[in-house]
This record gives structure tokens, C-alpha cells and sequence, in this order.
């Protein structure tokens, strides 16, 4: 198998016709011997029923069924996980995304990329509320990463499989492969891709995604830099601060000892004592986040998703 599209399912009954008749033209003179993982991700319209009839018409079509709506990101997971492509090519089930566009970021990865990122220069959603966001998240991401690319949030993208299989997804962390995939060695790469309006029904998402998105890129910072050991972080503050509380709390001693200073409601009395509860919170802090990063790892075999239904895997 040459390449697994991925394309994760909403409430998107009335583009997936069309999804499926799109991609079909635009692989249909490659020649690639290609699969094409619809992922249900716990959709309430009739899109499972859509799906179903699809894949009893064309093979190709493989069905994954969640048991309910885990998120974007896990849906795109339970496809990465189920892909036998040598090439997973993710996209968005709205038609936002080009399938023509997909050979194009193949010819990339046979240049000798492991992924290549999709970006919509122009890109057709509301400024204030979805583009200005996302120039801001991308800056912040490209900055604390170290991996520069102008559009993280573009679903289409195109990763060696192998890749995928280095990479463990959560939260709203599909967007960040490439900078987790360039941690492990691989060649990342962007490429300019189309974009077009959402042709049917509604977007899933709202201005409180970007909050997500942030928080979740902590994380992934974390993960990033102080995956092994976290205490060493927390814990290097912790100790600066304890040492402070002692300097600050050996100064009181000395003016109240020698100085006959009053220690009554003295500010420096305050400060020693935040100091040195600061200082024993962080280290404790570095003591739980070096046992969570340790579950991290230890957990991850474990999926973030639940599925009820596959259908044409063979
Ligand atoms: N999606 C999903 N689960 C969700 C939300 C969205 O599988 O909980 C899918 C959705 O059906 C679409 C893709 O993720 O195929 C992107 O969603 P959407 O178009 O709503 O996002 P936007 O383009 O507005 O960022
Ligand atoms: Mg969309």
C-alpha cells in the first residue's frame, strides 16, 4: 500500500459524498495503490449511514467507527494507528483541504522528507477570529519548538509512517507532529497548499480551541525539553527559592538578635516564610511531574480512543 489518506468525521453527512468522489479524481492517474480511512468520530447526523454505503461501493474505503466523540485529534489517531500506507496523508472531511494538493506533498516526501506540512497561504476563514489567533499561535509554537513552519494548524499534511509510529497523540496535539517527528530525527518540510470555504454544515471549533491549543503546547514544550527530568527543572527553582527563604531568614535572625530590629508585622518575616513554602511547593511540584512524565511513558501503549466498528479492514 502506497498511501492512507485519513480524513477524521463529524457531523459532515452532506460533504462526504463529495470527499470521497474529489479524492478518487485526484489519485485516479497516480497509479498509487491507496486506502482511504474515514474515522466516525461519534458523529449524530447520518454520516456513519454515508460512510457505510460508501464502503460497501468501493473497497478502498475503510470505516472507522468511535464509540463515541473523542476530538479531532483522537479520531486522526484511531486512522494513523489502523494506516498500512508507506504515506499517511491526514485532511480535514470538509472539503477545506485540496485532494489534489496530495500528490504534490508525496513528490515531497519522495524527495526524501519524512513530513511534509501543508500551508494555506491563503487561507479562507475569518480574520479576527480564527486567522489572527492562529499567526499568534504559530509564532509562539515555531519560536518554542524550534521548528519553523507558518501554518501548524493545517490538517493536511504528509508523514512517513513510521513517523506516525514515534509519536503518541493526546489532546489537541495532532497539530504538533512535526515539531514531536523533528525530535526523533525526522526531515520536516512545508509546502504552500489550497484552501477553500467549508462547503457544507458548520466549523466544530471556537475561539476557545486556541486556549486548548496554547495550553496544550506547554505540554508539548515540556514533553519536548524536560520529558526526563522535570524535577531537574522545578527543582533547580525549588532550591534557588529555599535558598533565598534562608538568606532572607537569616537576616531576620540577625536583625532581631542584634539589631534588636522589631519583628512585628515586619515585612521581612512574610518574605522568608513565602520563600521557603515556595520553594518546598516547586520541589514537590518537580517530584509529581517527574513521576507523571514517568506514567507518560510507561502509558503509552494505552489509546485515546474507543472504537465500535471497523469496516473493510481486512
Ligand atoms: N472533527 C472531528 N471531531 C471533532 C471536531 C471536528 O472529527 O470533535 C473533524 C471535522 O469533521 C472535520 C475536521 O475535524 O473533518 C476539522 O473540523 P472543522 O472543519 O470543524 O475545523 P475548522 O476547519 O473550522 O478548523
Ligand atoms: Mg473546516
Amino acid at each position: 500500500m502506497d498511501l492512507s489518506i485519513v480524513v477524521p468525521i463529524y457531523n459532515e453527512e452532506e460533504n462526504i459524498p463529495i470527499l470521497h468522489e474529489r479524492i478518487s479524481d485526484a489519485l485516479i492517474d497516480s497509479g498509487l495503490e491507496y486506502e482511504l480511512i474515514l474515522v466516525d468520530d461519534g458523529s449524530s447526523d447520518n454520516s456513519y449511514p454515508a460512510l457505510k454505503r460508501l464502503s460497501s461501493k468501493d473497497d478502498r474505503v475503510k470505516v472507522i467507527r468511535l464509540r463515541r466523540n473523542f476530538g479531532q485529534t483522537a479520531a486522526m489517531a484511531a486512522g494513523f494507528d489502523s494506516a498500512s500506507g508507506r504515506v499517511v496523508v491526514p485532511m480535514d472531511g470538509d472539503m477545506q483541504n485540496d485532494p489534489l494538493d496530495i500528490p504534490l506533498l508525496l513528490k515531497r516526501i519522495d524527495e526524501g522528507y519524512d513530513v511534509v506540512s501543508g500551508w494555506r497561504k491563503d487561507r479562507k476563514d475569518t480574520f479576527v477570529n480564527r486567522k489572527l489567533p492562529s499567526i499568534l499561535a504559530n509564532s509562539i509554537i515555531s519560536r518554542m519548538t524550534g521548528v519553523h513552519l507558518h501554518d501548524y494548524g493545517c490538517t493536511l499534511k504528509a508523514y512517513r509512517r513510521e513517523v506516525l509510529d514515534d509519536v503518541n497523540l493526546y489532546g489537541e496535539m495532532h497539530r504538533f507532529v512535526p515539531a514531536l517527528a523533528h525530535q526523533v530525527g525526522a526531515r520536516v518540510t512545508e509546502m504552500p497548499v489550497r484552501h477553500h470555504e467549508r462547503l457544507h454544515g458548520q466549523s466544530k471549533y471556537g475561539i476557545s480551541r486556541t486556549m486548548k491549543v496554547i495550553l496544550d503546547l506547554m505540554t508539548v514544550k515540556f514533553l519536548l525539553s524536560y520529558s526526563t527530568k522535570p524535577i531537574q527543572l522545578f527543582g533547580r527553582w525549588g532550591i534557588y527559592t529555599l535558598c533565598a527563604g534562608m538568606l532572607s531568614g537569616a537576616a531576620t535572625l540577625y536583625m532581631k538578635l542584634f539589631e534588636n530590629t522589631s519583628m512585628n508585622r515586619n515585612p521581612l518575616l512574610i518574605l522568608t516564610a513565602f520563600l521557603l513554602f515556595m520553594g518546598v511547593q516547586f520541589i514537590v511540584l518537580g517530584l509529581l511531574a517527574e513521576l507523571s512524565a514517568r506514567t507518560y511513558y510507561e502509558a503509552q501503549g494505552k489509546p485515546i480512543y474507543n472504537i465500535k466498528e471497523k469496516i473493510n479492514f481486512v
